[in-house]
């Protein structure tokens, strides 16, 4: 036997149980990896509380980094022992050891230790496909990015500063501020502030041509009230809810606006873009132009506290869970 978290229904965080599962075996064309490290995302409290749907009983859990035990038949690219990450569905992460389709793991370069591919495996390359895919950023530009001291955030804030343009972040604290700005924003809005208000006086009038907005229904509009003519506004993310419907007549009327709601699966379905996305952020973490922040780690048998300190908004950068 194994372990695993397990939930057998919706709920808080207390519906995550720790129970003894059987050892995976690896299917046609499967890995099975041991974890070293587990990556804590926003997407596992969306299907902990069921915004997301999965069958149950369910382990959550869409990233990890550990050594590959066994593979099954067709795979031929991958051995016993070697090192991996991956980050993305099937959920199935919280588990001491899983079953994984072999093409979705990426051979890790032996400079990233475990931990750190936990922590950015996901976060990661969803930063790498926002700025360089979704809309890509230029020197330059200023652009608006949500939860900066974040999981993503952070990354952004780092990966954009990097690419020549100037971030003005958002942060609900002081602490969180310093953070970011320690991070590559450029200026930081806290609290409750008036974000359009506050963007208009940092470009002088201007606006910006993309925002990142993971944190939904309670940034939405203002998000889109800080958008220049023609701009993007990406909605990637539901911390405080579900946006909604909206009037598409809105987007015209606020200056013939674009919105994508863009999703990390869409942008890896292929393996092609799984490497193009992994090989980009091994690149830009090995060179130190980002610095993935392991700031917190729990015990994975303990899950339920990194969930509440994640929802509660008491997590800055990256948190990894340790089987
Ligand atoms: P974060 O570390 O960014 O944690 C969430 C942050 O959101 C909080 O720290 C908080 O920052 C902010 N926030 C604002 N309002 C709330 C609220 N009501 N409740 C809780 N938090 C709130 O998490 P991740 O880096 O894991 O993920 C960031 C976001 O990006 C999530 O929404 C996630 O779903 C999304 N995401 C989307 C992907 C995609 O492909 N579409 C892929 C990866 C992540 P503060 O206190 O500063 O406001």
């Amino acid at each position: 036997m194994t372990h695993a978290i397990r939930i057998h229904a919706h709920g808080g965080p207390e519906v995550m149980l720790w129970e003894d599962v059987p050892t995976p075996e690896p299917g046609p064309g499967e890995a099975v990896v041991r974890h070293a490290a587990v990556g804590l995302n926003y997407i596992d409290v969306y299907f902990r509380t069921g915004l997301y749907k999965a069958a149950l009983p369910a382990t959550i859990g869409m990233e990890g980094a550990g050594t590959v035990l066994a593979v099954g038949t067709g795979v031929t690219d991958l051995a016993p022992g070697d090192r991996v990450a991956y980050a993305g569905g099937p959920i199935g992460a919280y588990a001491t050891e899983r079953s994984i389709a072999a093409d979705r793991l990426v051979k890790l370069p032996d400079a990233i230790e475990f931990n750190t591919a936990a922590a950015m495996m996901l976060q990661g390359m969803t930063a790498q496909y926002l700025l360089r895919r979704t809309f890509r950023v230029q020197a330059g530009q200023t652009i608006l990015v949500h939860a900066a001291a974040g999981g993503v955030g952070l990354i952004l804030c780092q990966w954009a500063k990097h690419l020549g343009a100037t971030v003005i972040g958002v942060v609900s604290t002081a602490e969180k501020a310093e953070l970011a700005s320690a991070h590559g924003a450029a200026h930081v809005i806290v609290g409750n502030s008036d974000i359009p208000g506050e963007v208009k006086r940092l470009t002088g009038g201007a606006m910006v041509p993309v925002v990142y907005d993971s944190v939904g229904r309670d940034t939405f509009m203002p998000s889109l009230d800080s958008l220049a003519p023609l701009g993007l506004m990406v909605s990637y993310g539901n911390a405080s809810g579900p946006v909604g419907p909206i009037d598409v007549g809105l987007l015209g009327a606020k200056g013939s606006l674009f919105l994508t709601r863009p999703s990390l699966a869409t942008y890896t379905a292929k393996r092609s873009d799984l490497l193009a996305a992994a090989t980009d952020l091994f690149e830009v973490v090995q060179n130190g132009a980002v610095s993935i922040r392991v700031n917190q780690t729990f015990p994975l048998k303990d899950a339920a506290a990194a969930h509440r300190a994640l929802e509660s908004r008491q997590t800055t950068g990256s948190t990894v869970l340790l089987p």
